[in-house]
């Protein structure tokens, strides 16, 4: 019997949708990533209406984030993370184009690093209020490149962006 209790570290994952109906898309792989087993559902934002980033010319989206708690290593919880998009029907066509649902680990504790299929912490975060606003729901207080989530989200342009719940 292997009896090794793996380090739980937590991690913070975003969620948007653009497809169908997004609320309950958001909601569905929320239920998905934390089923029972090996990922712990700790904090979860609001969910926010948000204009389409990057690629312009699509719907508008929903967007959220939740808090979770882990003993998988990274990698292993960007598997699930895909495997949560493939089990919902997601299809990769252009980049940044629409989607039903996409799942990003936006950090994974204190860890910081990049490689061919992971970088952590997400690369955009700082420039994106669709994920700054639902982070300030849940860890304001995290600091990345030197100043807190809910600074940066106090110095960006949040146009559009509203809470819906
Ligand atoms: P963006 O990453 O700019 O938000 P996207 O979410 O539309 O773009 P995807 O097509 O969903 O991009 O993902 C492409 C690949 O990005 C994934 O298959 C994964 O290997 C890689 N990736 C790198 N870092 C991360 C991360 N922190 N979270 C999720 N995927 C990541
Ligand atoms: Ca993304
Ligand atoms: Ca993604």
């Amino acid at each position: 019997m292997n009896t090794k209790t793996e380090p739980q570290v937590d991690a913070v994952v975003a969620l948007g949708s653009n497809i169908g109906d997004k609320v309950a898309n958001v909601e569905h792989a929320v239920a998905l990533l934390t089923e029972p087993g090996d990922i712990e559902l700790t904090s979860r934002s609001r969910i926010y209406k948000t204009p389409p980033w990057g690629n312009t010319d699509q719907d508008w989206f929903v967007n959220a984030c939740v808090g979770v708690r882990t003993g998988l290593d990274p990698h292993a919880l960007l598997a699930k993370c895909l495997a949560v998009e493939e089990k919902m029907g997601r299809h990769r066509s252009e980049k940044w184009g629409p989607r039903i649902i996409d799942l990003d680990i936006l950090v994974y504790g204190d860890v910081d690093l990049s490689d061919d299929t992971l970088t952590v912490p997400h690369p955009h975060i700082t420039k994106r209020a669709f994920v700054l606003a639902p982070m300030a729901d849940i860890v304001p207080d995290l600091e990345l490149e030197g100043r807190t989530i809910a600074v940066w989200l106090a110095n960006i342009v949040r146009e559009g962006i509203e809470p819906i719940e």
